[in-house]
C-alpha cells in the first residue's frame, strides 16, 4: 500500500508561521512527501526560496499572481531575473496567468497588459524548460492555450481547472496536465472535470490557505483534504483507491521531476 501524496499547488508563506509549522510538523503523518509552493509577487517569490532552503519536502516555484495590479517593470524584471539565477533550485514557473476574478470587479480593466506579462513569463519557461504554472480560469484557459503553443511550451499546470470540455480537450491533447482542489468533495462540475482526465494528466492541490466549503466549511485548509479528494477521484472514476493513489503520485512526480 502506497498512499503518498504530493500537494501540487500551495500558497504555504501565505499561512501564519505557527500554521506553516503545524503543516510541515504534519505532513510525514498524513503521506505528504511534498509541497509545490507557489508565490504572489516578488516577496513572496524570494520566501519560496528561503522556505526551501530550510526543508526539502518545499519546491519552490517563482511568478507573479494575475488576480492582482500589475507588477511594475523593476518588479517584473527582478523576478524573471530571481528565476534565471535560481534556475537549477527551481520547480516551476508560476503561478502566472490572466486575472478573471479581477475583472468581475473591474469589467474596464485591460487584460492586454496581463497578457504581455503572461507572455514575458513563457518565453522564460521556453528558456528554461521550466514547467508553468498556470491561473486560468473558465475561458481564460483558451487564449493561455495559444500563448503556450506560440512558444512550444511542453509542461503546463492548469491549476483548479474551471473550464469547459472543449478546452479540456485541447489542453489534454497538448499533454498538459490539470489539478482539482478538496471542493471536488462537494461541486459536481469539478467532479465532471476530473472523470474526463486521465490519471496521467490528473493532479490534487489545496490551493491553501483558501478556504474550502462542505466538510471542510470552517477548516484551516490542510494537505490532508488530498485523501478525501484522492477517495473521490476514485469513486467518480470507479477505480481501485490504492491505483489512483499510485497513479496521481507519480503524474506529479514526473511533471514536477520530482
Ligand atoms: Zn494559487
Amino acid at each position: 500500500m502506497n498512499r503518498r501524496l504530493i500537494d501540487a499547488h500551495i500558497h504555504l508563506d501565505m499561512y501564519k508561521e505557527e500554521e506553516q509549522n503545524v503543516i510541515l510538523r504534519e505532513l510525514e503523518e498524513i503521506g505528504v512527501d511534498a509541497l509545490i509552493a507557489v508565490p504572489n509577487d516578488l516577496a513572496s517569490s524570494h520566501r519560496q526560496l528561503e522556505l526551501a532552503r530550510l526543508d526539502s519536502r518545499i519546491k519552490p516555484a517563482i511568478g507573479y499572481h494575475p488576480e492582482q495590479t500589475l507588477p511594475s517593470e523593476d518588479e517584473l524584471q527582478a523576478i524573471l531575473y530571481l528565476i534565471t539565477e535560481n534556475n537549477r533550485q527551481l520547480t516551476a514557473i508560476g503561478e502566472v496567468g490572466l486575472p478573471y476574478y479581477l475583472r468581475q470587479e473591474q469589467p474596464d480593466l485591460e487584460v492586454a497588459p496581463y497578457l504581455e506579462v503572461l507572455e514575458q513569463f513563457i518565453r522564460k519557461a521556453a528558456q528554461t524548460k521550466l514547467p508553468v504554472v498556470l491561473h486560468a480560469v473558465y475561458n481564460d484557459a483558451e487564449s493561455v492555450c495559444d500563448l503556450l503553443e506560440t512558444y512550444s511550451i511542453p509542461a503546463a499546470h492548469f491549476h483548479w481547472f474551471k473550464g469547459n470540455d472543449r478546452i479540456l480537450e485541447r489542453i489534454l491533447a497538448n499533454g498538459y496536465v490539470i489539478s482539482v482542489t478538496p471542493d471536488i468533495v462537494y461541486k459536481q462540475k469539478i467532479q465532471h472535470i476530473a472523470k474526463q482526465t486521465p490519471l496521467s494528466q490528473l493532479l490534487v492541490e489545496t490551493d491553501g490557505p483558501w478556504p474550502f466549503e462542505g466538510p471542510f466549511s470552517e477548516k484551516m485548509t490542510h494537505p490532508s483534504m488530498l485523501h478525501q479528494s484522492i477517495q473521490m477521484i476514485s469513486q467518480i472514476k470507479r477505480i481501485d483507491v490504492e491505483e489512483v493513489y499510485q497513479r496521481v503520485y507519480e503524474t506529479t512526480r514526473s511533471f514536477y521531476q520530482l
